[in-house]
């Protein structure tokens, strides 16, 4: 555990999409899979809330407490929703277990480099209940798929999309830069930056971003359509 981490300097709210996540692979939920909502995901939904520096690293080893789900059981209904894991594993690795999505995100886990995120987040929230509730209100306040799906960006496996315009739709909405990763053409994770009083600023771009993840200037949102 690391105790003499300097506090980190804002947030990155990371969202993903589901339709590049699951995109080919055996391990996405298939509906009413116990690990999210029966619905089908056609918008971004929650990968995490990060603590991050200006210098493109962040914390880790934060060891706070362990996952306890039962601080957000009256959380569950909004997570299960808008912050389902697409990741089919062990039934473990849904609500609750022990390496679930959540408890990821918290900063469960044995290794100590992967201790990170909500337990890496004080002094701003000291609690689960608090970093997950406030988690979910922003993801509300600042509504990505919405701002996309006016101006015609929705998902689609034949449509591309300028990257420029995508980000110029964001910047409209929020008056800040969002940060855009990749898995070859198309859109893997979008992320919106914030103050740690929450107030919207600018992503920190590119500084940890590998060409492998940074995006083409023509992109997709494929259509979730796990095998
Ligand atoms: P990857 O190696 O897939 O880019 O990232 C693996 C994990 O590292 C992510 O799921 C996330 O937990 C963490 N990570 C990646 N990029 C960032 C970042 O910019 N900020 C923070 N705080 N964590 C990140
Ligand atoms: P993970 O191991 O969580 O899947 O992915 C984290 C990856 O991001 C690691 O490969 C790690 O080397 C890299 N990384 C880059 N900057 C940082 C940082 O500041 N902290 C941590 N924990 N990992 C970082
Ligand atoms: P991170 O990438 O934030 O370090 O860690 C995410 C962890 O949660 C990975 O170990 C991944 O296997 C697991 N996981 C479970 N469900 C999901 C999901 O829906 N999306 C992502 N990105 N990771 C998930």
């Amino acid at each position: 555990v690391n105790r003499s981490q300097r506090e980190f300097d804002y947030f990155a709210l990371s969202l993903q999409w589901p339709g590049t996540y699951c995109r080919g692979t055996r391990h996405c939920c298939s509906k009413n899979a116990c690990c999210r909502g029966s619905d089908t995901p056609t918008q971004f939904t929650i990968h995490g809330l990060w603590p991050d520096y200006n210098d493109g690293s962040w914390p880790s080893c934060c060891y706070r407490s362990e996952f306890n789900e039962k601080e957000i059981t009256t959380l569950k209904d909004g997570l299960d929703k808008y912050w389902p894991s697409l990741s089919c594993g062990s039934p473990s690795s849904c609500y609750g277990g022990k390496g679930s999505f959540w408890g990821h995100e918290w900063g469960n886990h044995l290794q100590s480099l992967h201790k990170k995120h909500g337990t890496c987040s004080s002094p701003v929230f000291h609690d689960e209940y608090s970093y997950f509730l406030t988690t979910l209100n922003i993801y509300f306040k600042y509504n990505v798929t919405d701002v996309l799906y006016k101006e015609g960006y929705v998902a689609s496996n034949s449509e591309k999309y300028p990257l420029g315009g995508i980000v110029t739709a964001i910047q409209n909405a929020f008056h800040v830069n969002p940060e855009v990763v990749c898995k070859k053409d198309a859109i893997d994770e979008l992320r919106i930056c914030f103050e740690k009083d929450l107030t919207p600023r600018d992503c920190v771009v590119s500084k940890g971003l590998t060409s492998k993840k940074s995006c083409p200037k023509y992109v997709s949102l494929p259509e979730y359509t796990p095998l």
